[in-house]
């Protein structure tokens, strides 16, 4: 047997396991300081009332004979399929039944839509950005380039004409810059991908922070995008299922052939996701899980505008935080991300993550979170006022 080589090419990544290092090297050395974490990538608020009620109902069900289930459809319940369409309608987005696609979540279906696709097309991946897409497309062997992100476009490139790309990554509201697209900046990529032949992959793990009417929330507002684009979603950071795990990924019937072969690829090497969960993830879009999760993402969003408001104050340049829990800062004083990381960790024990980590354009900036605690997040930010004021 031969290997699939590919996977030597990828990158080693030691940009979680060196904060840890280094975390924890200062706590060693300092046990009476306190260190504050605005690094976590992942949710911290409990699943919401609507849900936990959804997941015990459909746990009872399964131990009964009458209302017992085995194997579910591979794409999903159409009482989730649904629900996912009543979503979409609210924005004016028409989907068919078909369209929808749940799964177990966006990493994977993000990873696995490649199977659909040649291994000779050219992908188009912006820096810094999620390192799933570059990887996954490292390991089939695909050629990767990248679009600048950088100060200069406030970390929302646009396509230039010269760039020839067949498969397109775009993530908006962005991890890890929280940028968020507004529609004239997507119909440029939605028109260069109709004109170029090319398929978007459209992330929208974010979309449930954008509040602003005039912002899209998916890419099918855009004119055009149903004949161009596949989008992913996922309740993990809408609804905090990052370890309930929900996802779903709309693969339009315009698209031609790629909405009957992720069908048939899903059928093939999937098996659907659990009976219970698709109820709870049902619930999330239900009046009051809609409601409740609310909550939990404006908890974040105060936690967002508290760090925006002080960088603001400290003069330190910053994109994001109004549409995302992500805030990305400018090192102050021309330092590099890892030495504004040690900065940050020594003077006043604050932890975030070097934008170096997410790409070349990273280097230089740093990545604060909203997903710590109020009371974290207001200590952070004070002793971030002392030391920048
Ligand atoms: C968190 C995140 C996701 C969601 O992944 P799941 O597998 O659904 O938990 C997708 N894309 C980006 C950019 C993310 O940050």
């Amino acid at each position: 047997m031969n290997i699939n080589e590919n996977y030597q090419n990828l990158e080693e990544s030691y940009l979680f396991s060196t904060v840890a290092k280094k975390v924890n090297e200062f706590i060693q050395k300092n046990p009476e300081k306190k260190v504050i974490r605005l690094g976590i990538g992942d949710v911290t608020r409990p699943l919401c009332k609507a849900v936990i009620e959804a997941l015990h109902k459909a746990v009872d069900e399964m131990g009964v004979q009458a209302t017992f289930r085995g194997y579910g459809p591979e794409q999903g319940y159409d009482f989730l399929r649904e629900a996912v369409r009543g979503y979409y309608a609210k924005r004016n987005v028409q989907l068919e039944l078909d369209e929808i696609f749940i799964s177990d979540g966006a990493k994977s279906d993000l990873g696995n839509i490649l199977d659909i696709f040649s291994k000779d097309n050219t992908v188009l991946v912006p820096d810094p950005v999620y390192p799933v897409y570059v990887d996954t497309n490292i390991m089939a062997g695909r050629k990767v380039i990248f679009a600048d992100a950088n100060g200069e476009n406030a970390f929302l490139p646009l396509p230039d004409e010269k760039t020839k790309a067949d498969i397109i990554y775009i993530c908006s509201p962005n991890n890890p810059t929280g940028a968020a697209y507004n529609k004239e900046q997507l119909k440029k990529w939605v028109d260069y991908a109709l004109s170029n032949k090319a398929v978007i992959l459209f992330d929208a793990a974010y979309e449930c922070f954008v509040s602003d009417e005039e912002l899209p929330k998916s890419i099918y507002e855009i004119e055009g995008a149903k004949e161009c684009a596949i989008e992913f979603c996922s309740l993990s950071k809408t609804a905090g299922f990052t370890g309930t795990r929900c996802g779903y990924t709309i693969v339009p019937k315009t698209l031609g052939k790629l909405n009957k072969f992720w069908l048939r690829r899903q059928t093939t090497k999937f098996n659907g996701v659990p009976y219970i969960i698709q109820r709870a993830a049902e619930a999330v879009f239900s009046e009051n899980g809609q409601a409740e999760i609310k909550e939990n993402i404006n908890y974040y969003k105060e936690n967002a505008k508290v760090i925006s408001d002080t960088l603001d104050k400290c003069n330190i340049w910053h994109v994001g935080g109004k549409h995302s829990p992500y805030i990305w800062l400018k090192c102050p004083n021309n330092m590099t991300s890892w030495e504004f990381f040690d900065y940050l960790l020594e003077k006043i024990q604050v932890v975030g993550t070097p934008g170096s980590g997410f790409g070349k354009n990273g280097e230089g900036y740093f990545r604060l979170t909203s997903f710590g605690s109020k009371e974290n997040t207001l200590e952070a930010m004070q002793r971030f006022e002392k030391l920048f004021r």
